[in-house]
């Protein structure tokens, strides 16, 4: 993929409905992870720069032409976005491969899921609303349901499109203005969205793009007073600061921080179809994926026939350059390889398989080949960690005791997969799993945007996706009416 046959956006912010460079003039490099080398640049902005960003959105909020729209315009004004989208997919999934490294069919899938997300929160936009609460005799009291005012959103790389639309588009369908602060790593297609934006007509500050780095900007925008609610999705590490940050400006977040999320296959489940969803969880996305199924728990019974059959599939997972063909890209940085081949190196526990990297891939690109660990000791550190890689655990299990106190058993809650034909079994496992999302024989890793999705203690709070999201994007207010 050459990056001349691309439209690339230019190195600056979106603000108050203008594309501006950093104040300070500052940019960065972007290195595509196909083959490490720097494409284009971003600017490198800074506290001035996102302070403009969040007095556009205020001004947006408060009496500007975003805050005169009707809840029916702004959903018009989505589905229109969503239809850009659309129109644009071929030319948005190549520059989210350029700057990401996913394979073009994945980036393909995100675009129609990064559509979705404007056309779902489109059309919920004038569908949520209040209550009539019956109350003492001459009153009215009813519950508003009204938006927060400012929001900010903070995103990870990993699917730089898709996440823009699950953060900004349940905002903005409520009737939010919003401020986003991109992923260092991958933020082209997100500034690319944001020109679609502008054309279809957004009002100036309803949506800001501040591009640059997390430990400067990001910070600058989760500790601004001018922003109303937060929205983070990245790592536990920078969660924990987006939330005390959070709690010092006295408002609300979410947080989506990823996951070490089980797949528990019972001797008596359907192993053919088991296996492709097995491996397509962790090697969809290099695994770079909050939701990846990255621990296999398999019951004794069928242990040593599920590992042989995981062992080819592995073995036969080659990393390649993003093409058509590709089922595993490059990971995202020199950094995120590193970190991977580390976990790999010091895993405390057996290998089973490797794939490959496909001759001639680019050099310097950020390829690491698929592995597969078992059997894990439950508390062993390649079993607890999230590694953010092409990296899946196997860990046998005798019972349903078993299986839930091991699937339960680390710091995260984001998603579990339950792989048996025995339906009061479905039912016990479903309930017993600590985590926010279940699938029973099958694995949506990252799907379904109508599913509310969201962790319990490390994996964060907090709901996206569904309507839920809507609800986490407005507060209810209750007014009372004494009319005699
Ligand atoms: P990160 O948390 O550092 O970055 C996520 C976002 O937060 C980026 O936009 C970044 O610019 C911003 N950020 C970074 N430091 C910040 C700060 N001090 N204040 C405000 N914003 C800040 O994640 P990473 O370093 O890119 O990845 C590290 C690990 O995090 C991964 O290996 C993976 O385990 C996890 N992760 C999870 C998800 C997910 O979807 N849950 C996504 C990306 C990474």
């Amino acid at each position: 993929m050459k990056a001349d046959s691309i439209r690339l956006p230019r190195p600056l912010n979106l603000i108050d409905g203008a594309w501006v460079a950093a104040a300070s003039g500052r940019e960065m490099d972007v290195r595509s992870p196909i083959d490490g080398e720097v494409f284009t640049r971003i600017a490198d902005s800074g506290p001035e720069d996102v302070d403009a960003a969040v007095a556009a959105a205020r001004a947006a909020f408060d009496g500007g032409p975003w805050s005169k729209l009707t809840a029916a315009e702004r959903g018009r004004l989505m589905l229109r976005l969503g239809n850009r989208i659309l129109e644009e997919a071929e030319e948005l999934a190549r520059l989210e491969t350029m700057d990401n490294g996913k394979p073009i069919k994945q980036a393909r899938a995100d675009m129609i899921a990064t559509a979705r997300y404007f056309e779902y929160y489109g059309g919920g936009a004038d569908k949520v609303h209040g209550e009539v609460i019956p109350f003492l005799s001459g009153y009215h009291a009813e519950v508003r349901r009204e938006p927060h005012g400012v929001t900010g959103h903070i995103i990870p790389w990993n699917y730089p499109a898709q996440m823009f639309g699950r953060s900004i588009a349940p905002a903005l369908a409520m009737g939010n203005a919003t401020v986003l602060k991109p992923a260092e790593d991958a933020c082209l297609s997100a500034l690319r969205i944001g020109e679609l934006a502008t054309e279809v007509g957004f009002p100036a500050g309803a949506i800001n793009i501040v591009t640059g780095r997390g430990e400067v900007a990001g910070k600058a925008l989760s500790e601004h007073p001018g922003v109303d609610f937060m929205s983070f999705t990245g790592s536990p590490e920078v969660g924990v600061m987006i939330q005390v940050a959070a709690a010092k400006n006295f408002i609300g977040c979410t947080l989506e921080l990823g996951g070490k999320s089980p797949q528990i296959v019972f001797d008596d489940a359907d192993l053919e179809a088991v296996y492709p969803v097995l491996v397509n969880a962790i090697i969809q996305n290099g695994g770079q994926t909050c939701s990846a199924g990255s621990r296999v728990l398999i019951q004794r019974g069928v242990y040593d026939k599920v590992m042989a059959e995981l062992k080819a599939r592995f073995e036969a997972v080659t990393a390649s350059d993003s093409g058509e063909d590709a089922v595993l890209g490059p990971l995202i940085s020199a950094r995120q390889k590193k970190r991977v081949e580390t976990y790999i190196a010091e895993a405390d526990a057996p290998l089973v398989a490797r794939g490959s990297i496909a001759q001639g891939s680019p050099e310097g690109g950020y390829y690491v080949a698929a592995a597969l660990f078992g059997p894990c000791e439950p508390g062993s550190k390649i079993a607890q960690e999230e590694v953010f890689g092409p990296v899946l655990c196997a860990i046998p299990f005798d019972d349903e005791a078993d299986a839930i106190r091991i699937a339960n058993g680390t710091d995260y809650g984001l998603v579990a997969g339950i792989w048996t034909s025995n339906g009061g079994r479905q039912q016990r496992m479903a309930k017993a799993m600590h985590c926010g999302q279940v699938f029973i024989n099958g694995y949506g890793a990252g799907g379904g945007i109508e599913l509310p999705f969201g962790g319990i203690r490390k994996s964060g709070h907090g709901r996206e996706k569904g309507f839920a999201a809507l609800h986490e994007f407005s507060r209810i207010k209750t007014v009372v009416n004494n009319h005699g």
